[in-house]
């Protein structure tokens, strides 16, 4: 547009660190310039549509999207640990169908655009501020939608992520969570990503896993694995099983000599989380000694367990409950 070439690192500094939402908030441009910008171009940014507060500090967030699509986010405070953490969704809806989640029910319409990711980010981390005088410590890829098949605009928001003249924080701190597409995860290896990776395994053999996870059925339990442990080999990053536990599905000692077997070939943390009931299913949360003897077999092999309390359950933002519900 013939400007000086430091306009554009203005520009850019506006948009991803500022995070504004109109060209005519770039003050340090020229009127002029910003009128002609604003005649070409227009910030597609996400708008608040909706905040819900849960009783434990949970914050769901509903945004809607330039072409009138809604999604959610949610921020998950634990004040004591310092920890603030942020739940992004990667696409519209989602086009997976595992049968525990409420997002699943919905169609994918699309995949989130990169800035749309980043704005999620940007905007929780804003409020994070906002209430708790701290900015978000981690970010977490576990909303709606799965994010390897949004692969390009899910790499690129964790770009914008992690530039200094983004948001600047570590790779480290992200998580991408997947059902589970082994040649995806094995594009992750190759591209040499420095985040880390979670696998929603919920089930630790291939004809449970089947029934509720039909992407199991092409991508099952042997080829995951092999998919996780070259990921492991190539980039040495963190990895992470998240294992819901339903009452007498997945919770017996059978069920926990099968995970342990998981968890052989590579470092990996498993996390145990209760299960939040959606309408229209059967299954329930695991019985607390069922769930006890399940988390104790496992640290008795050797595995790292962690048993996380579900959040946000009274305001739908627990995990599997995203479906832009009012
Ligand atoms: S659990 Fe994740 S991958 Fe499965 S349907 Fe829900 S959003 Fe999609």
């Amino acid at each position: 547009m013939g400007q000086a070439k430091f306009r554009a690192k203005q520009i850019y500094e506006w948009l991803w660190n500022k995070g504004v939402d109109h060209i005519h908030e770039m003050t340090n441009l020229s009127k002029t310039f910003r009128d002609t910008l604003a005649s070409e171009y227009e910030i597609r940014t996400i708008t608040e549509d909706k905040v819900q507060y849960s009783n434990d500090g949970t914050i769901k967030l509903r945004y809607k999207l330039f072409d009138g699509h809604l999604i959610e986010s949610v921020l998950i405070p634990v004040v004591r640990e310092n920890r603030y953490t942020v739940c992004v969704s990667s696409q519209v809806g989602c086009s997976l169908t595992c049968s525990f989640c409420a997002t699943g029910r919905m169609k994918r319409l699309r995949n989130l655009e990169p800035g749309e990711i980043y704005d999620q980010v940007k905007k929780v981390n804003d409020l994070c501020l906002q209430q708790y005088d701290h900015p978000i410590t981690n970010i977490v890829y576990m909303g709606m939608g799965e994010p390897l098949l949004a692969y390009k605009n899910v790499l690129g928001s964790i770009d914008k992520i992690t530039s200094p003249m983004g948001l600047g924080m570590s790779p480290r701190r992200i998580t991408v969570s997947t059902a589970g597409i082994a040649k995806m995860i094995q594009k992750l290896a190759d591209d040499n990503v420095k985040f880390n990776l979670a696998l929603s395994l919920h089930a630790a053999d291939d004809a449970k896993r089947d029934s509720i996870m039909p992407i199991n059925e092409q991508n099952n339990l042997a080829v995951l694995m092999d998919a996780i442990s070259y990921f492991y080999e190539k980039t040495g990053n963190r990895i992470s099983y998240e294992y819901i536990t339903f009452d007498n599905f997945n919770d017996s000692i059978e069920d926990a000599k099968n995970l342990a077997k998981l968890c052989r070939r590579f470092p990996v943390k498993v996390n145990i989380i209760e299960y939040n009931p959606i309408g229209g299913v059967d299954f329930i949360k695991s019985a607390q000694d069922r769930l006890d003897n399940f988390a104790r077999y496992l640290t008795d092999h050797g595995v790292t367990v962690t048993v996380r309390r579900s959040r946000g359950k009274d305001i739908d933002a627990a995990c599997g409950q995203l479906a832009n519900k009012d």
